[in-house]
């Protein structure tokens, strides 16, 4: 008798970004949908990484601490997983320090440009209410939301926060290689999320794109993403098997209701188990970041 197939979600939000639920609720609601194994990977983000290894722990439910951090790679804005890092590294916190810096400078000059539109938003305020988020334009567009200046996100997107808006600015970002070396430092395995959002002409041109991130040290592609058709899926996979990269699989879940319930993982989202061995074999460094 075959046994039951297993599946993980290695890209997932908790309210220590932008995701809905605290750490610890996540992992109890991941645990209920019968994943084998988990990441946490919230931008910019590692508060939320005990909470949900204890959690996790607790429901039998493997956790693999991770990261989510955006890079500059030519035109293309690239956003890489860091899986299996070890969150209490110093190059990691310092590095992290930076980039919130970065944003709090942006959020500024964001919030500068709406109030020359007339739209008045207390930048320390919006800050003091969500101490543990790396802010950015999605709390902007909460506020804007808030204050009833637009009726939701897309409209605060539309108007103000979105590439080529009034009030939009854009983010200043380490190069990819920059961040690829980061996760390496912090003993973790480097993955482009969502690879099918990156900006492509055609497959051989995002088979390019992809290698040249596999030349700066990349150890793995998100095959399998909400966003991803079954085609998208298939594409992925080739690629990432003809570049030598390790197969991932993740939602990128930050909260409900998600567009398809059922099978296996938040937002239908099904990767086997068996490609976080794969993903664990790209590890160098320290031992010791993945807790079962
Ligand atoms: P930031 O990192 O501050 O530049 O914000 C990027 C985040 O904003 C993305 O991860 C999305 O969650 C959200 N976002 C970007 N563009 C849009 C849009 N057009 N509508 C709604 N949300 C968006
Ligand atoms: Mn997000
Ligand atoms: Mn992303
Ligand atoms: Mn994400």
């Amino acid at each position: 008798m075959n046994a039951p197939r297993r599946f993980i979600d290695l890209h997932m939000h908790s309210s220590a970004s932008d995701g809905a639920y605290a750490p610890a609720k996540l992992m109890n609601m991941a645990a209920d949908r019968g994943l084998a194994a988990v990441a946490l990977t919230d931008h910019d983000s590692v508060d939320g990484l005990a909470e949900s290894a204890r959690a996790a722990a607790e429901r039998g439910l493997e956790f693999v601490p991770g990261i989510e951090l955006a890079a500059r790679h030519g035109r293309h804005e690239v956003h890489l997983l860091g899986l299996f890092i070890d969150p209490a590294q110093s190059t990691v916190l310092e590095a992290l320090a930076g980039v919130r810096e970065r944003r709090h400078v942006r959020n500024r000059a964001i919030i500068a440009r709406l109030g020359s539109l007339g739209v008045r938003i207390d930048y320390d305020e919006l800050a003091r209410r969500m101490p543990h988020a790396s802010i950015g334009r999605p709390h902007i567009a909460d506020e804007l939301v808030r204050l009833g200046t637009v009726h939701d996100r897309q409209q605060a997107f539309a108007r103000f926060l979105g590439a080529g808006a009034a009030a939009y600015v854009p983010r200043e970002l380490s190069s990819s290689g920059e961040v690829i070396a980061l996760i390496h430092a912090a003993g973790g395995v480097a993955v482009v999320a969502h690879p099918g959002r990156l900006e492509h002409g055609s497959s051989l041109e995002l088979e390019t794109l992809i290698r040249a991130l596999a030349d700066r040290g990349l150890d793995g592609l998100e095959v399998i993403h909400s966003d991803h058709s079954p085609a998208q899926h298939e594409l992925l996979g080739a690629i990432a098997r003809r570049a030598g990269l390790a197969l991932s699989g993740g939602s990128d879940f930050h909260r409900l209701p998600v567009r398809e319930t059922r099978g296996a993982g938040f937002g239908g989202v099904k990767a086997p188990y068996e490609w976080l061995a794969g993903l664990a074999a790209r590890r160098r460094g320290p031992p010791g970041a993945h807790s079962a």
